[in-house]
């Protein structure tokens, strides 16, 4: 029995992972397995609510995801691994949870809005899409998690979920406690264009990319644009390049050199990438052994996708049985 303080969060299985994912969540996730009860859900209900037209890569992709997660470091010893609806209790809770949300609250939804605008090659005027925050919540009440890791720029997310506790609590009793965020520092991950990292950009480095071809994409990779010639000046800050240093130098020694070479026209920038590439290699080498022995045990895998989902089953039969004597129906 795990009496530490439980808390959820998952990834929805689209496709292999970058190192924005990395940056933003899962090297969080790997030491916040030391301290709490920690339940990480392949979401694939989630990814059906999108993709539903072409589920076709659905199953290779939870692996994909899965040995993301492994590589990097989360450990299933420590916490309960497993993928959404394995777990049938999470189409259960978003039905009970349907019952009591409001339409208007998920037709208002910004993410909603924002998400039928960016995805329009998709028809997503779907039943399921407009209550993808419900099942979202129900993913996060179904553990009666204490709070979920979020970056600094997404904690209203959780706002509907809260929303949607305090609704069912008033109607039916102290069911469900009021997740609160565990802030994570937001660690800016540009792609290689300057944007944001994104698979949908394709401006990504994935995690499973050995090093050739990720020193083909650091390579050419945007820097500061005013720096046209190698004689010209450069501010670290424009720069896509300095904010991937920032995240994986840690010899605070030659950061301080390559600002102070930039701002002076001292160092090249394809000596700078030369350079980032050391780091790189030095994290991700060690990632992308570990992700080639587990991607050789496909049993192993499966074995531990099923021993995390009874771990999670265990506490969901739980809850459920709490909603079910709340809302008062016949069991
Ligand atoms: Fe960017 Fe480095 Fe070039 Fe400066 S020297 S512009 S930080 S790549």
């Amino acid at each position: 029995m795990d009496n530490r303080k439980r808390i959820f969060s998952a990834m929805r299985p689209t496709g292999r992972l970058h190192y924005g994912h990395m940056a933003g969540a899962l090297i969080n996730w790997v030491k916040l397995q030391d301290e709490y009860n920690c339940f990480w859900g392949i979401a694939d209900w989630h990814a059906m609510m999108s993709d539903y037209a072409d589920p076709g890569r659905l199953k290779d992709n939870c692996y994909e995801i899965l040995l993301d997660w492994l590589a990097v470091g989360v450990d299933p010893e420590k916490a309960s691994v497993f993928v959404q609806s394995h777990v049938k209790q999470h189409a259960e809770i978003h039905l009970a949870l349907s019952m009591i949300t409001p339409l208007g609250w998920l037709q208002r939804c910004p993410t909603y809005k924002e998400q039928i605008l960016n995805l329009q090659n998709k028809d997503l005027s779907t039943y399921a899409f407009l209550g993808y925050p419900v099942l979202m919540a129900g993913d996060i009440l179904l553990y009666k998690s204490f709070a979920v890791p979020v970056g600094e720029d997404q904690s209203a997310h959780l706002e509907l979920t809260r929303e949607i506790a305090r609704r069912f609590n008033g109607f039916y009793g102290e069911i469900f406690p009021e997740p609160g965020t565990l802030l994570t520092p937001a660690a800016k991950m540009p792609g290689t264009d300057g944007r944001k990292m994104s698979k949908s950009y394709g401006n990504s480095l994935q995690i499973a990319e050995d090093m050739d071809t990720i020193w083909g994409k650091v390579r050419t990779m945007m820097t500061d644009p005013a720096r046209e010639r190698r004689t010209d000046k450069g501010t670290p800050e424009k720069c896509p390049v300095w904010d991937v240093h920032k995240f994986f130098n840690k010899d605070a020694q030659e950061l301080s050199e390559i600002y102070e070479g930039c701002m002076t026209a001292g160092i090249g920038c394809v000596d700078c990438k030369k350079k980032l590439m050391v780091h790189l290699s030095e994290m991700m080498d060690p990632i992308q052994k570990r992700r080639t022995e587990f991607a050789k045990q496909r049993d192993d895998l499966k074995q531990i996708l099923e021993a995390g989902a009874a771990r999670a089953r265990a506490v969901a039969e739980e809850t459920m049985a709490d909603v079910y004597r709340a809302m008062n129906l016949l069991h």
